[in-house]
């Protein structure tokens, strides 16, 4: 997706030659605009899937889950990590461990919101080890609902992501993929 590719290189910075900062238009303040074409993009990807759910993890995935469910007509659930206890004891949930913070959490849904009856889209903002995805995919097995595709804005592909979710014979689809980082710069695939 050429517009995301060059958002990347005029607004990304790139931290460790490991990890993108997309604030100004990602993460922090939203492009909503460029959302819309994320959104649709997805749609076009996932179009054959017969989704019934989009299932993403907060905080960040949450608005893009969002506005892609526009173009999909479905709803969005996300997966918890704070302030969970409200959920109850009827919830799935998986560890997943945190690539950015070096911690391990919990990712918890509760069993209302899940289906053997649902075809899930797993949407995130980034892939790099398959952590959060893999946790995900985790919990809609448990729910007996299957993973249809996954569907991220941003892979880095020098990371184990793409193999954990292909292992699985989920379909993958990211909207930019980059290849490698060299002295600070970003290279696409
Ligand atoms: P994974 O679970 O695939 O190892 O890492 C993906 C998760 O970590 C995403 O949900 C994302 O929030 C965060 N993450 C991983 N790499 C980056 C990065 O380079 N930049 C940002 N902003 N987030 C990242």
């Amino acid at each position: 997706m050429d517009i995301l590719k060059e958002k990347i290189l005029q607004y990304g910075k790139v931290i460790d030659n490991r990890l993108v900062k997309v604030d100004s238009f990602l993460n922090h303040q939203l492009d909503i605009e460029l959302f819309n074409e994320i959104g649709k993009e997805f749609k076009k990807r996932f179009r054959e899937k017969n989704i019934t759910k989009i299932l993403t993890i907060e905080a960040s995935g949450i608005g893009i889950a969002c506005i892609t469910a526009q173009y999909f007509h479905v709803p969005v659930v996300f997966a918890k990590k704070h302030n969970a206890g409200n959920l109850g004891k009827d919830i799935y949930q998986a560890e997943v461990y945190s690539f950015t913070k070096d911690v391990l959490y919990n990712v918890r849904v509760s069993k209302e919101y899940l289906s053997s009856e649902d075809k899930i889209l797993i949407i995130d903002d980034f892939l790099a080890n398959g952590q959060a995805v893999t946790g995900l995919i985790n919990v809609a097995k448990q729910a007996k609902a299957e993973v249809v595709g996954v569907g991220i804005v941003i892979e880095k592909r020098f990371q184990k992501g793409r193999e954990m979710i292909e292992d699985k014979n989920i379909k993958l689809e990211s909207l930019a993929v980059i290849e490698k980082i060299r002295d600070g710069k970003i290279v696409f695939n």
